[in-house]
């Protein structure tokens, strides 16, 4: 019996190592892909470095997302999912638009990019791109000091922007944001005019005040 159990233990240790693994390996894509996202504005001086250092600091953010956060889970959903690569209609679990389908917002995928390409690249249109996520971030720059820039590395990783914010507060910004941004993607991939889109887009500084 106890060299059974000892089985047990072993086989469910290397299933646990299996995904801390993954879970790593997600987590150096989505860091990756928000400094890709910035080098496309700013030069990064060494964008792997950068990524890794946000790796490194994200189980610290998760324990103060998880235990200092006093939300429901399903407010907190969206992030985790993000920084695991599985969140639902955002490329998800390497989901990705099918070729040639278009949003009303005009965005595609690159056409020539494999599946697993497409889905990364709809994951930083859903939280970056996307005409929602763009009124989103525009709704926060006001609120930021001057010369201080929104980058995807603050928004997706909870990277504080400012040293004089709280990160539990900046915390619960940026969950409102992805939530805010994944919702009304949703809802424009629904829409069928571009009159019926722009009123989508209007509706997201009510959208952030309600779930804040
Ligand atoms: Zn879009």
């Amino acid at each position: 019996m106890a060299s059974s159990r000892f089985t047990v233990r072993q086989v469910t240790a290397i299933q646990m190592l299996d995904v801390a693994e993954a879970r790593q390996k997600a987590w150096q894509q989505c860091a990756g892909s928000a400094v890709a996202l910035t080098a496309a504005d700013l030069p990064a001086p060494d964008a792997r470095s950068e990524a890794r250092d946000l790796v490194r600091a994200l189980p610290a953010r998760i324990r103060t997302v998880w235990k200092r956060l006093h939300w429901e889970n399903g407010k907190k959903e969206v992030w985790w999912r993000l920084i695991q690569h599985g969140v639902v209609g955002a490329g998800g679990h390497g989901w990705a638009p099918k070729k040639g389908v278009g949003n009303v917002c005009g965005w595609l995928p690159a056409q020539a990019a494999p599946s697993t390409v497409r889905a990364l690249q709809l994951r930083e249109h859903v939280f970056w791109g996307c005409a929602g996520a763009l009124e989103v971030r525009r709704v926060l720059q006001r609120q930021l000091p001057q010369g201080v820039e929104l980058l995807p590395k603050h928004v997706w990783l909870l990277e504080p922007l400012a040293t004089e914010l709280h990160p539990l507060v900046w915390a619960a910004v940026c969950l409102t944001a992805l939530a805010v941004m994944l919702s009304v993607s949703k809802q424009l991939r629904r829409c069928s005019g571009l009159g019926q889109a722009t009123g989508e887009v209007d509706r997201v500084p009510a959208l952030m005040l309600e779930a804040l």
